[in-house]
């Protein structure tokens, strides 16, 4: 079978490491394109990586020695898609470039978040979201991840809100300093402390799950009607975001009901077998003390939404926490599902 040419934005930072790792050897994708800054264009990948490379397993052999230009469409040779890990001091702006010049954009920023064609695409949540791709007016198509925070968050409100309905949402994140790229919040400021402030956070934590949850109407997402108060916190922890959840329901739920709710989830990825889907979505843990980044972050391959600690809460109805991987299933991870979706439902032109 013949791969799929595509490229990778932002292809130096802490996401666009994660897509070379996971585009590796992958059956649909080939990677042809890198882009970055003009601190790195004009390099080889593997020449500007040797000092900037944060990930346990080597560089990929494949990825060294493809040379880096800036993100220009007119240099993407003949790729049919694009995953963006650019700065969304940039990203919108070039994103939309490229999907004027026809080229599929998966990107990681928030830029395109909130546009209501565009679809904040989680692909075991909302695959229908696919819809709306027919009212964007660009040759190419711009599909948007969600915040790597609300991420979990929404893959454990998804079967909840199916089956019960929601009518608010408190929650409390401890967030990673990866979460913040490279090099990211200074050491001085993060070692054996906690900053309560991530700029921008709190508001996207509370207005992008009604997104997700949302449905299609008129080619447009309308967002499920539901409240949500969030509180963002980095900590000194280098990959995994947790986040405390307290929800009520419009129907309150027993704890079996939403043990069984978990359990049971499984979406178009898992259906359709997709390469980087994990076998259990969401994964529970029994244990008091868990899920902690140390011990749970690698579960389905970084894929997994790791969940435990289910009990009352004594003002809204169930409490719980929420562990996910906040550079693969918050980012990379989750964009390439959502790239494996679309080419199994053959949404991607060849190049
Ligand atoms: P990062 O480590 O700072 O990487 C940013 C990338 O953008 C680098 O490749 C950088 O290239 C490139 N870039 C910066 N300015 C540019 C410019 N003017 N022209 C072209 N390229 C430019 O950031 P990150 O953490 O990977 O985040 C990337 C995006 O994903 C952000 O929008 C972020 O909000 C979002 N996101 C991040 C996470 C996470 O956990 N980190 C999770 C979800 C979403 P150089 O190396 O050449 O400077």
């Amino acid at each position: 079978m013949e791969k799929i040419k595509v490229g990778v934005l932002g292809a130096t930072g802490s996401v666009g490491q994660r897509f070379i790792q996971l585009l590796e050897n992958h059956p649909f994708f080939t990677v042809s394109h890198l882009a970055a800054s003009e601190r790195s264009a004009g390099q080889s990948y593997g020449e500007v990586m040797k000092s900037k490379w944060k990930i346990s397993s080597d560089i990929p052999d494949y990825a060294k020695g493809i040379m880096i230009s800036l993100p220009k469409p007119a240099d993407t040779m003949g790729v049919s898609l694009v995953f963006s890990g650019l700065d969304s001091s940039i990203a919108g702006e070039v994103e939309t470039e490229y999907a004027n010049a026809g080229v599929i954009v998966i990107s990681n920023s928030k830029n395109h978040r909130m546009v209501p064609n565009v679809p904040l695409l989680s692909a075991e949540v909302n695959a229908d979201h696919l819809e709306v791709l027919k009212s964007q007016s660009t040759s190419g198509k711009i599909i948007t991840n969600s915040n790597c925070t609300i991420m979990g968050v929404t893959i454990s409100l998804k079967p909840l809100f199916d089956k019960f309905g929601l009518e608010s949402v408190m929650l409390f994140s401890m967030q990673a300093i990866s979460g913040a790229g490279y090099p990211g919040v200074p050491t001085m400021d993060i070692l054996g402390n906690v900053v309560p402030y991530i700029s921008g956070e709190e508001d996207k934590a509370e207005e992008e799950p009604q997104k997700c949850l949302g449905t299609v109407e008129n080619g447009k997402i309308k967002h499920a009607d539901f409240k949500i108060s969030a509180h963002c916190n980095r900590v000194p922890v280098f990959d995994g975001h947790t986040v405390c959840v307290s929800a009520k329901f419009k129907k309150k739920p027993s704890k079996n009901d939403i043990l069984a709710a978990w359990k049971e989830f499984a979406g178009e990825p898992q259906k359709m077998k997709l390469p980087l889907a994990p076998e259990q979505t969401i994964v529970y843990r029994e244990e008091n003390d868990r899920p902690q980044p140390r011990l749970d972050l690698e579960t389905g391959r970084g894929m997994s939404t790791v969940v435990g600690r289910l009990r009352e809460d004594s003002i809204l109805d169930w409490k719980w926490v929420v562990l996910s991987h906040n550079t693969i299933r918050g980012a990379a991870g989750a964009a390439l599902l959502n790239a494996e979706l679309l080419y199994q439902k053959g949404l991607i032109p060849k190049g």
